[in-house]
């Protein structure tokens, strides 16, 4: 079938290219073609073309493409989407503009099952969010980490991508044969990864739902044997373990200076703690500082080994860690 296409040099392709995706003119639905030196741009509209180009405008066969690539392509501008395993995650107040870039993202080639958009900031001692499934249906994916694989559902328990790399940080630091305490656990992605280099981890959480992942995630990634998980709070395992942990995983930001009595209980003769924490610019590592120390009281020497920005949370406010190695006076 004939398509008008805009005849330029190669060289120019790109920048002629994005100034007729601009002006909206561009045929998505055809293949771009290039002969010699020539590249041949297909267009929806002729007289749409800029007028600078106008003259460039010649007939020819270009394939016609499967799918548009790209959601941008198909929307004419970059949406903000974030990937967790099949379901592609978009923050979208514009209920109409929500929708538009579900459609797009299911008519691209972006290898998805579902998209959601965000429903609720994250809430409760759960720390879990409400999710509105604008196509396809179901919470539930596979996500990849680091060479692990972690089934959770978005919907049921706390789950963040973004602390991919913080994570990696602190589990390469693991030793074989350590005992670690993952106080606040979730589906796993300390816990497991660090069994995986050779640590005997509790697990612990409030979520039944999250342990029911973390168990699963666990002999998913054949390290079961290694992991003991609990449902529970985990101020209820502290006399059952006290005394016991090389390494302590507090990640509960908002709230884990209230657990601090719980991991000095459970801290050994030696053990590092990380403690993330959400503060203020002004003294981001502190008041967490602090709070350990007077938990830590006279049966602790505290030594603060790292005190890391992991990301900036809200205006004002980072998320920090803390690392913390507590010494038996
Ligand atoms: N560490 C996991 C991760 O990185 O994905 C989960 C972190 S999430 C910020 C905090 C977790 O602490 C949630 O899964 C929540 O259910 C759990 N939690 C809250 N209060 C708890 C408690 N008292 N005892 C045990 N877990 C608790």
């Amino acid at each position: 079938m004939s398509v008008p296409c805009v005849a330029v040099d190669r060289e120019r392709g790109e920048a002629v290219r994005t100034r007729l995706a601009d002006a909206g003119v561009l045929d998505g639905d055809h293949e771009i073609d290039v002969v010699d030196d020539t590249i041949y741009l297909p267009v929806t509209e002729p007289s749409a073309v800029p007028a600078a180009f106008r003259d460039r405008v010649v007939e020819r066969d270009p394939d016609e493409r499967d799918r548009p690539r790209t959601p941008a392509e198909i929307l004419g501008d970059e949406p903000s989407l974030e990937r967790l395993g099949e379901l592609v995650i978009i923050d979208e107040d514009d209920e109409d503009r929500a929708r538009e870039i579900a459609d797009a993202v299911m008519a691209s080639d972006v290898p998805c099952e579902t998209v959601i958009n965000r429903a609720s900031p994250i809430e409760g001692e759960l720390r879990v969010r409400r999710w509105e499934v604008l196509a396809g249906d179901g919470t539930e994916t596979v996500h990849r980490e680091y060479g692990h694989e972690f089934l959770l559902d978005v919907a049921e328990v706390y789950f963040s991508p973004r602390l991919a790399t913080e994570r990696r940080r602190i589990v390469e630091t693991v030793e074989p044969g350590e005992t670690v305490i993952d106080m606040f656990a979730g589906v796993g992605p300390y816990a497991i990864p660090m069994a995986a280099r050779g640590a005997d981890v509790v697990a612990c959480d409030l979520n039944e739902r999250a342990i029911e992942y973390l168990r699963e995630n666990a002999e998913r990634n054949g390290v079961a044997d290694r992991i003991t998980a609990i449902a529970g709070d985990v101020r209820a395992v502290a006399d059952e373990y006290a005394d016991t942990a090389d390494r302590l995983v507090m990640n509960l930001p908002h709230s884990a200076d209230e657990f601090l009595d719980t991991a000095v209980r459970l801290a050994g003769e030696e053990c590092l703690v990380h403690y993330y924490d959400i503060q203020h610019e002004d003294d981001p590592f502190g008041p967490g500082i602090e709070a350990i120390r007077e938990a830590a009281g006279e049966a602790y020497d505290v030594d603060v080994e790292t005190e890391h920005v992991v990301r900036s949370y809200a205006p004002h406010e980072y998320n920090v860690r803390l690392d913390v190695r507590l010494t038996r006076r």
